[in-house]
């Protein structure tokens, strides 16, 4: 466990709903998950497109963000099928997931566009989650450092400072994300590490104001020994964030491993 004292940043635990649950369902799991008001402690689900008016008024009063899982990085134009930055503002919306290796893997998405559309999202006042992680060929070639530091430089490159320190960068293995397997909690230190030192040879005044989180088969089981390592800020959390109890173990996990008490009750 890390000492409040200690703890340099914020927490901040989000869910990845992924394309999963319906607006009745939504608007059910809003009144069932009421994350702890502490301060240091951010949580957000990142929701498909058609939950998010309602969820936004569902959760009215509550501390709980509501992020999109994706974006387009132009405001309007001929992108049939695509979502702006300004039409997620106009609903509400916290933020957005960049960059997802599910968006990368079926959806063509790459570092470039990842890039745009990580600026985009800070121009608009939308907080950024951008995904990078190795593949299992990479990490048994030994290529995973090489592979995550491809795609952080290419992103943080591409950054001013001011923008660069807005973003949370979310280290997910890809053979780690829905299989069961997770990374050890060292592995995971290790990655988060070499991604803020990444951060700090190209902005040295950010690398200790950007969040990093670990994704990938987090569940209550696993999360507080992640959260014990000084590198990991939070956790994107898939399948376990369907479920608003589990959920809420998992940030209540996470707080405490952080040396956050939670003082009041969880709920309405
Ligand atoms: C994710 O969707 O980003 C993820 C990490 O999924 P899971 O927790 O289900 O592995």
């Amino acid at each position: 466990m890390i000492r409040e004292e200690d703890r340099m940043r914020d927490i901040f635990i989000a869910g990845n709903w992924k394309m999963n649950l319906s607006c009745e369902a939504a608007m059910q799991y809003a009144r069932d998950f009421w994350p702890p008001e502490e301060k240091g402690l951010i949580t957000a689900v990142a929701v498909p497109f058609t939950m998010l008016e309602s969820l936004e008024e569902g959760l009215e009063g509550s501390s709980l963000l509501v992020f999109a899982q994706n974006m387009h990085y132009e405001d309007s134009g001929a992108f049939t099928g695509e979502i702006s930055a300004s039409m997620l503002k106009e609903l509400g919306t916290d933020g957005v997931i960049l960059g997802h290796s599910e968006r990368r893997q079926y959806f063509g998405e790459t570092d470039e566009a990842v890039l745009l559309k990580a600026k985009k999202a800070v121009s608009s006042g939308l907080i950024p989650i951008v995904c990078v992680g190795e593949t299992l060929e990479e990490r048994d070639a030994g290529r995973h450092f090489e592979r995550v530091e491809s795609q952080v430089r290419s992103l943080f490159t591409g950054l001013d400072p001011e923008e660069a320190e807005k973003v949370t960068v979310a280290y997910e293995p890809i053979w780690a994300i829905g299989t069961g397997r997770t990374a050890s909690s060292d592995q995971a230190q290790e990655m988060c590490a070499f991604i803020r030192k990444t951060v700090r040879d190209i902005h040295p005044g950010a690398a200790d104001k950007v969040l990093i989180q670990y994704g990938g088969s987090v569940k209550a089981s696993n999360i507080a020994d992640i959260m014990s390592q000084p590198d990991i800020d939070g956790a994107l959390v898939g399948g376990a964030s369907l479920d608003p109890e589990g959920f809420a173990d998992i940030v209540r996990r996470a707080a405490e491993a952080k040396g956050l008490r939670i003082k009041g009750r969880q709920g309405r």
